[in-house]
């Protein structure tokens, strides 16, 4: 993916591939203020709004969105939250967006928020909180048909503004017509600054009432539409479709206090949930969350593009998110000292051409001293990647939230749906209710009469600390080779973390801390002593059978074996039922070794599938984490489902 070419024509933004402006050349800002926000009667839909979802095709250089942005934080209440997907096939550049922002000194400190989020220019569903979370934008890196394909939202308003139609039919086709109607609901509102003759039709075929009203400026016409139908997704996978869920009230139970747990939980509170959090221990991440390190890094499998693609997003997410935490912390956990990578050189060489154009996102590194790198492998070097104090992380997450949650020790053994909510019980007694519940607790997600047939474990982790040596103090970005070591910090490195499938033991092996050092003396010959007792942690790490994580609602097993049985055949997808879950039960888990990289953006992907907004992850990704991709690989495979 590459930055639009923009050419500066007597200080307007023009576009030569598509031969048109980005937005009027007499004054953008007053165009767009007449065509999208006064056009959709925004100022006073925002007043009443409790959240609001606006959908853009054509993001541009955010003018829309940035001007939208300052009447949403003017008139809209303080708590409610501002949805809003900007969808862009060919993103600005930030130098481009800097140059537009000068131009109107009212905006330039909101565009500067903005700036300072802006994704590198790689392709996917980008999460952006802005203006202390009062406004989410989804920016999509895609072509609007694949940036639509699956997602499940219906927007408020939708603003169209992409070039002439003339010149990009590519975009103002029938189907993305259809495509938006699916996006809208009764009451839903659009805008344009075109008035071409083929658009008003096939808004009206798709259930817009169209009119046309006085253009901007010396334009005279310009279309706006009311959405006056039900319309219906266009199912593609029956099994993966969500259903929309019935929350009554906001109240959730969290079961399990580590990572997963608490960035849900975070993420809940923060958009008005009431949350208890439940766990077998008296302190939040006593298990593998209160491991002293972590590396943040994405997982790159060049043999799965979906895969790489969430995990780049989520690596994306979840630094911006650790960068908004440590600024509220007097104590520092999130180290973002970069990290260096070996890696295998053809691997290494695809990666660096698949993001040739996203320099500050990898680029060639070198070794961490300095040091040669063995001639089949090269350094990768991800600058704003590092690594975190997982423990001291959950700890502060905690902090933060601890007034305004309840904190429940039990270790619950059970789930009953009673009168629409959720009722969690331990041996004793019924410990809570609420309309939702998160399981969160590692492995434990599958301890439930309802989720024992997930396929989850837990893979041993032994982290072992060393003492820095003269040597070792110039090490100044984590490393990762297989295992990871840290700068000193304190006076210790964090060497981890092995992989031990056939070893549950809780306590710290030897065998488990020779194979650590000896990986760090191959890597770094010379540079460490070897510790003279056994030091570090021991933690169990949970993984799902393809190790992706497992995050959304929890299907009906039986209902499942029963509707989709005869998958195998082949038969047309149109011929089954859409899927069925327990309402407002959910899953967090499954993090495997990046669980620091995975868990922020899960936890908004729960969110958004609550509370019907949009995605924070293309809906392939999201079927990817779907619980019930489970059933279906089995049943296509025709395997028989044991608990
Ligand atoms: N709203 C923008 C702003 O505030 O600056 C101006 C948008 S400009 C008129 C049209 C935008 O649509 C361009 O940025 C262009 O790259 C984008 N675009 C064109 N075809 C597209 C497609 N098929 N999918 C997604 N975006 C597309």
């Amino acid at each position: 993916m590459e930055y639009a070419d923009i050419k500066w024509v007597e200080g307007q933004p023009y576009s030569e591939k598509f031969g048109d402006v980005y937005y009027s050349a007499s004054d953008g800002l007053s165009e767009t203020e007449h065509v999208f926000i006064q056009q959709n009667n925004l100022i006073e839909r925002f007043k009443q709004a409790d959240r609001f979802i606006i959908a853009e095709a054509g993001f541009g250089t955010g003018l829309n969105f940035i001007a939208t942005c300052r009447q949403w934080l003017e008139h809209a209440s303080h708590d409610s939250v501002l949805s809003y997907v900007g969808i862009e096939k060919h993103p600005v550049s930030p130098l481009d967006i800097r140059r537009v922002s000068d131009r109107w000194a009212e905006l330039t400190p909101l565009y500067t928020q903005l700036l300072t989020r802006y994704p590198p220019v790689i392709a996917g569903s980008h999460l952006i909180k802005l203006f202390n979370g009062r406004v989410q934008l989804n920016l999509e890196f895609l072509d609007i048909d694949e940036a639509l394909k699956g997602c499940r939202f219906k927007a408020d308003v939708w603003f169209l503004d992409g070039f002439n139609p003339a010149q990009n039919t590519d975009m103002w086709n029938d189907v993305l017509i259809d495509k938006i109607a699916q996006h809208s609901k009764v009451g839903t509102s659009l805008s344009t600054y075109t008035a071409a003759g083929h658009v008003r039709r096939r808004l009206e075929d798709a259930g817009f009432e169209v009119k046309k009203v006085k253009g901007h400026a010396r334009k005279r016409e310009m279309i706006t539409a009311a959405f006056v139908r039900e319309s219906q997704y266009k199912i593609e996978l029956p099994w993966y479709e969500i259903p929309q869920q019935s929350c009554n009230d906001k109240t959730a139970i969290i079961v399990g206090a580590g990572i997963a747990g608490l960035t849900t939980a975070l993420a809940m509170i923060n958009k008005g949930w009431q949350v208890t959090l439940i766990d077998r221990h008296d302190e939040v991440a006593q298990e593998a969350s209160g491991n002293p390190a972590g590396v943040l890094l994405p997982r790159m499998n060049l043999g799965d593009e979906l895969e790489q693609q969430f995990f780049v997003n989520a690596f994306l997410f979840a630094t911006s998110q650790l960068d908004d935490l440590q600024k509220q912390s007097s104590v520092d956990f999130w180290h973002k000292t970069g990290v260096c990578s070996q890696e295998l050189k053809e691997k290494a060489e695809k990666i660096l051409s698949s993001y040739r154009t996203s320099q500050g996102f990898v680029c060639e590194g070198e070794g961490a001293l300095g040091d040669e790198v063995a001639q089949e492998y090269m350094i990768l070097k991800y600058a704003s990647a590092g690594w975190v104090n997982i423990d001291v992380l959950c700890r502060e997450i905690y902090k933060m939230i601890e007034k305004r949650i309840s904190y429940i020790r039990s270790n619950i053994n059970s789930l009953n749906r009673v009168e629409e909510r959720w009722q969690v019980s331990d041996e004793n007694s019924i410990l809570a209710s609420a309309s939702v519940v998160v399981l969160a607790a590692g492995q434990s997600i599958a301890d439930f009469e309802l989720t024992s047939w997930l396929p989850v474990k837990s893979i041993r982790g032994q982290m072992t600390a060393v003492e820095p040596t003269e040597k070792s103090k110039k090490i100044s970005s984590a490393l990762s080779f297989g295992r990871f070591v840290t700068p000193q910090h304190n006076g210790v490195h964090y060497i981890g973390a092995s992989y031990d499938t056939d070893d549950m033991s809780p306590e710290l092996s030897e065998l488990s801390q020779t194979e650590n050092l000896k990986k760090l003396q191959d890597q770094l010959p010379d540079v460490f002593v070897k510790p003279d007792k056994l030091t570090g942690r021991v933690g169990f790490r949970s993984v799902s059978e393809d190790r992706m994580p497992v995050v959304g609602l929890v299907p009906e097993k039986e209902w499942f074996l029963k509707q989709y049985a005869d998958l195998r055949h082949g038969r047309r997808t149109t011929k089954y039922l859409p899927a069925r879950s327990y309402d407002g039960l959910y899953l967090n888990g499954a993090h495997g070794s990046r669980g620091l990289t995975s868990c922020f953006i899960s936890a908004e992907l729960l969110l958004s599938i609550i509370e019907g907004t949009p995605y924070p992850m293309s809906a392939d990704a999201v079927n990817a984490l779907n619980p019930s991709r489970f059933l279906i690989r089995r049943l296509k495979r025709d395997q028989k489902m044991t608990a």
